[in-house]
Parts: C-alpha cells; sequence; structure tokens
C-alpha cells in the first residue's frame, strides 16, 4: 500500500546574510495510512523546517514530497492549490495563526470557502460537527480568538484543520504554547481525534515524552539530519543512539524508582550553528563515546536491533543485539 506520506532526500537551505543555513540535510522518512509519527528535536534540529516543507509553505531546495502519490514538491501553483485540501497543519501559537478579525464558525469556515467545497447553505452544519468534534460548545461559532482561552483556541485550530477532511495532518508543536495543565487535554483530543478519523500526521515537538505518548514510531533529528527512528513502545529500552540515549536519559519518567536506577546523561554545549555544521557526525562534537572515524565520515542510517529500528551511528553496527 502507498505510504500517506513519501518524504525522500528533503533538502532545505536558507540563504542568510550570515551565509547560507544547511536547515535540513537529506532527510527521508514515509508515513503510512493512519500512522502517527513523531519528530523530536532541540530547537534549531530542523524539525519545523521538515514540517514547513511537507506541507510546502517551504518549497524545498532537493529532494522529494509526495502525497498519497502525488509529488507535490513538482507541482505547478495551480494543481498544488487544488491538492491541498489533502493535507493541513497545526501551528504552536493558536493566537498568532487564527484572524483576530474573523469569529470562530469563518474561521473554521475558511478551509471550505477558499477551496470552493460543498454549497455554503451547508457550511454552518459542518462548522458544528467539527466544533462538536473538538469539545467546544456550539456558541464558540459568535465569538472572536481573543474571548476564548488558549485550549479553546487551539481547539479552534484544530477544528479548521481538519473540516475538509485531510489525510495528512501536521502538527508543529501544538502544546508548547499552552499551560501545562491544559496540554495533556489537547494532546489527547490530537490522538482521539486520529483515532477516530484515521488521518495520517506528523507530530513535531522538543518534548520527548510527548512523542513517545502520541505516535506510534519516532524520528530524532539533530543539525538537520535524521539520527534515529524508533517504536515509540521500544523507545526507551531500544534507543541506540547515543543523543537519542541522551533525550530519553534526561526525559522525566512517572516512577521515581526508574528515574533513580536511569543513569542521566548530559550533554555539554549546545546544539551547533546550521551555518557552519561539524564535518563527519554532525554530533561529534557532544558526542559522549565519539571516535576517531566520527570526525571524518558522517554515518549512513542503517537498521538497528529492533524491528523497524534505524540508526545513524558509527558505534552502532547494522543488525547487532545490544
Ligand atoms: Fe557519537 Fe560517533 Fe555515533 Fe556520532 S557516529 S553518535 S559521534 S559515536
Ligand atoms: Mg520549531
Amino acid at each position: 500500500v502507498r505510504p500517506a506520506l513519501q518524504v525522500t532526500g528533503l533538502t532545505k537551505h536558507f540563504k542568510t546574510a550570515a551565509g547560507i543555513v544547511r536547515a535540513v540535510d537529506d532527510v527521508s522518512f514515509s508515513i503510512g495510512k493512519g500512522e502517527i509519527v513523531g519528530l523530536v528535536g532541540e530547537s534549531g534540529s530542523g524539525k519545523s523546517t521538515v514540517g514547513r516543507c511537507v506541507v510546502m509553505l517551504h518549497p524545498p531546495t532537493g529532494g522529494s514530497v509526495v502525497i498519497d502519490g502525488a509529488e507535490i514538491s513538482a507541482l505547478r501553483r495551480g494543481r498544488l492549490r487544488r491538492l491541498r485540501t489533502g493535507f493541513t497543519m497545526i501551528f504552536q501559537d493558536p493566537a498568532t495563526s487564527l484572524n483576530p478579525r474573523m469569529t470562530v464558525r469563518d474561521i473554521v469556515a475558511e478551509p471550505l470557502v477558499i477551496h470552493g467545497m460543498g454549497r455554503s447553505g451547508d457550511h454552518p452544519r459542518r462548522v458544528a460537527e467539527l466544533l462538536d468534534l473538538v469539545g467546544l460548545p456550539h456558541s464558540t461559532g459568535t465569538r472572536f480568538p481573543h474571548e476564548l482561552s488558549g485550549g479553546q483556541r487551539q481547539r479552534v485550530s484544530i477544528a479548521r484543520a481538519l473540516i475538509a477532511s485531510p489525510s495528512l495532518v501536521v502538527a508543529d508543536e501544538p502544546t508548547s504554547a499552552l499551560d501545562v495543565s491544559i496540554q495533556a487535554s489537547i494532546l489527547n483530543l490530537i490522538k482521539d481525534l486520529q483515532r477516530d478519523l484515521g488521518f495520517a500526521c506528523l507530530f513535531i515537538s522538543h518534548d520527548l515524552a510527548a512523542v513517545e505518548y502520541v505516535a506510534d514510531r519516532v524520528l530524532v533529528m539533530y543539525l538537520g539530519r535524521v539520527v534515529e527512528v524508533v517504536a515509540s513502545e521500544t523507545l526507551n529500552e531500544r534507543a541506540a543512539h547515543p543523543y537519542t540515549q541522551a533525550l530519553v536519559s534526561a526525559a522525566p519518567v512517572p516512577d521515581p524508582d526508574e528515574q533513580r536506577s536511569r543513569q542521566r546523561i548530559t550533554l555539554s554545549g549546545d546544539i551547533p550553528s546550521p551555518l557552519a555544521p561539524p564535518p563527519g557526525c554532525h554530533f561529534h562534537l557532544r558526542c559522549p563515546v565519539a571516535q576517531d572515524v566520527c570526525r571524518e565520515r558522517p554515518p549512513a542510517l542503517l537498521p538497528g536491533a529492533a524491528s523497524g529500528q534505524l540508526v545513524a551511528c558509527h558505534l552502532v553496527s547494522p543488525g547487532t543485539v545490544d
């Protein structure tokens, strides 16, 4: 079966006054129909840029993006516009992504209007369906974004993202701008909607625990490259890349005994600038087990020990049982 999303050799460079920023460097992955894939990494890892390239907010510098069999990265504007109902994005901060001068019902209905979908007489019924789905009362429809709480606003942007029944949803840090107390309810909402509606989802976050909770598989990015792909349920036990292991060791766990038994791996320094990525393995400046070869050659992303696992590290041989 063809995947909902196939990304191959995706590269994105930005020209800036300081030079060329190599934000995304040869990234490949796919998302199956109805699958949630998490993309995790520090700020500056390129994860948001991958998301924006997937929905064509940024045209890629190289590589291809295929959604439901259509290579959208090769399409011209007119045809891309027609396909745009098939994929959509939920942004980090609903306060800035929602038009403050529009009512909630107009915001939610806007994709139908833009794409000329359905008769406008039917839009109110469809908006009401979506408000039900995201758990907002119908009376919210006549209100403006500033009259709502942050969590309600994010529910509005989710309703808007889903009204045209997309097959692929990219969610970029959908809970990071929200109060900690309501983050879990939005994560659960996205999980429930994905299960009920069956869309494929690329869930982007710097928060490993959130990604592990929501996603079926986790992609770990470091300085523009994917360094590991691993199933969420085996992430804690089977993470094989030293960077992923450091992220896992730093993530809070609910069981305090487990936390104590876990050796915390502290990384020194910040992620280097994508203006001048280090040669070889991009992680070698911070890697606690780096070897000479790591400074010279970039490691390939190769199968690891767990089923479906991929790891880019010279010290992790393909197929070795750890
Ligand atoms: Fe560390 Fe080398 Fe593996 Fe990179 S390739 S993660 S520097 S051991
Ligand atoms: Mg970001």
